[in-house]
């Protein structure tokens, strides 16, 4: 990345800090919810070896309308109409039922852009990790397996765009099924 993406980035780390400033993780710790975001970005980058900004401002960005009142038209507007069309295809509709959302994640995963699907398999990856590590308060291990079978589901839609990222989620989703849910 050049020296003008690497602000763009910072710019989208700022205002995804700012947005998500009062939200946490549903871990016991509630953990600040921007760790999530900057470890897609390091999974992408480190593990996978993503360097397109794009997808890693994308991914710095992929909770704030689903989670906070950010709309698209605000991120159209800072980071541009890609950024702001990769954000689009990872958000859910959170109008609908949660369980017509999951279904649809599923029915739509393979319909999506190749950089929505990095994010996707970022994100995917990242919460089963955080499954294994730092689940969320009061989930049983039936609903922690159940998430991830829906996680894989989604992810078994989209093989085939970038191996080294379905490895890393394979190898978090057969982490999380032997140490966590057995
Ligand atoms: P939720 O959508 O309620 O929660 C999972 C989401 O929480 C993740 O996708 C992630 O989203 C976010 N998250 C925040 N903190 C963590 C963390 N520490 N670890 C992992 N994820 C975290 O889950 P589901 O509705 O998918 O529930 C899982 C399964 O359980 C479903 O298959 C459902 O059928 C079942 N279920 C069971 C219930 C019960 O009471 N037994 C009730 C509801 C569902 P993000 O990346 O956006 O932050
Ligand atoms: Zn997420």
């Amino acid at each position: 990345m050049d020296t003008e993406q690497v602000g763009h980035l910072l710019e989208a780390l700022v205002f995804a800090a700012d947005k998500h400033r009062d939200q946490r993780r549903k871990d016991q710790q509630a953990t600040p919810y921007i760790n999530h975001p900057i470890g897609l970005v390091s999974i992408l980058w480190h593990e996978a070896g993503i360097h397109d900004p794009i997808v890693l401002i994308a991914a710095l960005l992929h909770d704030t309308v689903e989670d906070t009142d950010t709309q698209f038209t605000d991120l159209s507007d800072r980071f541009g109409s890609e950024v702001e069309q990769v954000v689009r295809q990872v958000t859910d509709d959170k109008s609908l039922p949660k369980d017509v959302r999951k279904q649809l994640q599923i029915d739509h995963a393979a319909k999506v852009s190749d950089a929505a699907k990095l994010v996707k398999l970022a994100d995917k990856t990242y919460n089963l990790r955080d499954l294994v590590k730092s689940p969320p308060a009061g989930w049983s291990l039936e609903r922690q397996r159940a998430y991830c079978e829906w996680a894989k589901r989604v992810v078994d839609q989209m093989r085939g765009v970038h191996p080294t990222l379905e490895d890393l989620f394979d190898a978090a989703y057969a982490d999380a099924m032997a140490r966590n849910l057995v």
